[in-house]
């Protein structure tokens, strides 16, 4: 039986707003279809993971004190890290995690919290608090080759720049920065994202992507995913889209 391996970090301090449930609708999505899926934790204490024997790392948001917390602990696997983005693991990051894999991330109080530096992008957290970027957001993101409007919630006091390569366009909400018109961080294997909702749970398309990406490059072969019935989940998106882009 097909097997993906998912390493989950710091689930005891980066779930804001319910990232876990990304790692449920992996986990769902991948079962549903009849491969095994092998969930193991990180965080402070733990044995230090071997990122590169992962088909997927999931890391989600946090406050800028759980960033800071766990910065020191983050960076010891700063080697390690980038070499399994450069070797294809699917990397799945959520805000806060999204802003600690970039040169940088200065907080709300002014204090910088060095960043992984996988990526050139780096993060300063607005001090006008009134713009902070909170609430609905939809953006518009080329999906193996398919324009899909992707539904989440943000609520980030950083602004993000320079990235090269965004996730997507900002059809409604802020994205990398207040009033911004992109969104995120996207290459091959990283999906590095404001959307907290969670971002798999209202976007099932984006989960399916990223376990046929995880199974092919692992298996080497073409892998078609089993349709499942997505229909509440669609009728959830239609209500959505409806709400924020035609009533707007
Ligand atoms: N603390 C970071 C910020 O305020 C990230 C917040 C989050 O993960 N939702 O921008």
């Amino acid at each position: 039986m097909k097997e993906i391996n998912i390493l989950y970090l710091y689930p005891d301090i980066l779930d804001l707003y319910g990232d876990i449930g990304n790692i449920k609708v992996l986990q769902y999505r991948i079962e549903k279809r009849g491969f095994s899926c092998k969930i193991d934790t990180y965080s402070i204490g733990d044995m230090a993971p071997d990122f590169s024997s992962y088909d997927i790392v999931f890391s989600g948001g946090g406050a800028d004190n759980e960033q800071k917390i766990l910065s020191d602990d983050l960076i010891k696997y700063k080697d390690n890290i980038k070499k399994a983005v450069l070797e294809g693991v699917f990397f799945l990051l959520i805000c806060g995690s999204y802003q600690l894999f970039g040169k940088y991330y200065k907080g709300v109080e002014g204090n910088i919290i060095p960043g992984l530096e996988v990526f050139d992008y780096y993060t300063e957290a607005i001090s006008d608090r009134k713009k902070r970027c909170i609430g609905n957001i939809i953006i518009e993101a080329l999906i193996d080759g398919e324009e899909t409007k992707v539904i989440g919630f943000e609520n980030h006091g950083g602004q993000t720049y320079d990235t090269n390569g965004n996730f997507g366009n900002v059809l409604f909400g802020n994205g990398n920065k207040f009033g911004d018109l992109t969104e995120g961080f996207m290459t091959n294997n990283v999906i590095a994202t404001y959307l907290h909702g969670p971002l798999l749970s209202k976007n099932p398309k984006i989960a399916d992507y990223i376990i046929k990406y995880a199974l092919e490059r692992k298996y080497d072969e073409q892998i078609d995913l089993e349709e499942l019935d997505d229909t509440f989940e669609e009728k959830c998106r239609e209500q959505l889209i409806k709400r924020f882009l035609e009533n707007n």
